[in-house]
C-alpha cells in the first residue's frame, strides 16, 4: 500500500480538527455539523443572557433618568420627604421612582404630612378660600381641604346677630377653650378692638336668622327668617324711608389670650357688628 493510500486511511479514522473539509469522510462531518450546532446554541443562550441583562441595565438607567427629572421638576422638601418615608417602609429603589413619578403627576401623595404642611394649607384655606386650596393641592401637593379639616380640631366663631347674649360667649368660649388640651393655670388677658367690615348681610344657617346688621338696633325688629314676610320686613327697616336698623360698620371683636410662654395666640370668644350708634351709657 502506497503512503497516500495510508495517509488517506489514517484520515478515515482520525481526522485532526485542521484538516479541510473536502477531504473528511461523512461521518466526520455529520459530527462536525452536530458539535457546530451544539456550539451555536450556546452561543444563542449567551446571547439572550446578554440581552436581558442589558436590559436591565438600561431599565435602570431610565430610572435614574426620571428620579433626575423628578428632582428637577419637583419641590425638594418634597422630594426628600417621599424619599425618608419610602425607605421607613423599606421600599426598592424602583419603589422610591414610581411614587417619586407619582408626586410629580400629583397622582399620588406622601401620607405623612409634616405639621408645616398642615399649617400652609391652613393658610391657603383662610387667606385664598377653597377654591385657592383646591388648585395647590394638585399643583403642589399641599394636604387636602378634607385631610387639613380632620387634622385640626373644627372650632366656629358663633357671630352676636342682635343683642349680644351671655350664651353664645360662653359657646365661644366652650368651642375655643373647651376641647384644648389641659391648660396649665396662668392669667388670661381679654382684648377688645373694633375691625371695619364690609356692610353687607348674610344668612347664618345655625340661627335660620339674618346676620351683619348692628347690634345698636337690632331688638328693633325680630331678625329670624320664619317666613318671607320676615325677610321682607328687615329689609323695609333697614332699605326703607325711615331706616331704624343698619348695616354694621365695624364689628367688635373680643379675644382672650393668655400669659404664657406657649400658645399664647388670642382666642375669639365675641365677634359683634354695630352702626356706631350707641353711646357708653
Ligand atoms: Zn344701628
Amino acid at each position: 500500500m502506497t503512503r497516500a493510500c495510508l495517509q488517506i486511511e489514517e484520515r478515515a479514522q482520525a481526522a485532526s480538527p485542521h484538516v479541510p473539509y473536502q477531504f473528511l469522510m461523512h461521518k466526520q462531518l455529520r459530527e462536525l455539523l452536530r458539535n457546530t450546532t451544539k456550539e451555536l446554541n450556546e452561543y444563542k443562550l449567551k446571547t439572550l443572557a446578554l440581552c436581558r441583562k442589558l436590559s436591565t441595565m438600561v431599565n435602570r438607567l431610565g430610572d435614574l433618568k426620571r428620579l433626575i427629572m423628578a428632582v428637577a421638576t419637583s419641590d425638594h422638601p418634597r422630594i426628600s420627604h417621599l424619599v425618608s418615608v419610602t425607605l421607613q417602609q423599606g421600599a426598592s429603589w424602583r419603589a422610591i421612582v414610581r411614587m417619586l413619578e407619582g408626586a410629580v403627576e400629583k397622582l399620588s401623595s406622601s401620607r405623612g404630612y409634616s405639621d408645616k404642611d398642615f399649617q400652609i394649607a391652613r393658610l391657603v384655606k383662610v387667606l385664598g378660600g377653597p377654591k385657592l386650596h383646591y388648585a395647590l393641592h394638585h399643583a403642589l401637593g399641599i394636604p387636602s381641604l378634607s385631610t387639613t379639616e380632620q387634622h385640626f380640631d373644627k372650632r366656629v366663631l358663633k357671630p352676636s346677630l342682635g343683642t349680644v347674649k351671655v350664651t353664645e360667649i360662653n359657646e365661644n368660649i366652650e368651642s375655643f377653650f373647651g376641647k384644648h388640651r389641659s391648660w396649665p393655670k396662668h392669667g388670661h388677658n381679654l382684648q377688645m378692638d373694633e375691625l371695619a367690615i364690609n356692610e353687607v348681610a348674610f344668612y347664618d344657617k345655625a340661627c335660620n336668622s339674618i346676620g351683619g346688621l348692628c347690634r345698636d338696633h337690632a331688638h328693633l325688629v325680630d331678625l329670624k327668617i320664619i317666613d318671607y314676610d320676615a325677610v321682607l320686613t328687615a329689609s323695609e327697616a333697614v332699605h326703607g324711608e325711615n331706616p331704624v336698623l343698619h348695616y354694621g360698620k365695624e364689628a367688635t371683636v373680643a379675644a382672650i389670650a393668655p400669659f404664657s410662654r406657649d400658645d399664647y395666640s388670642p382666642l375669639p370668644v365675641l365677634v359683634s357688628s354695630t352702626c356706631k350708634a350707641e353711646t357708653a351709657d
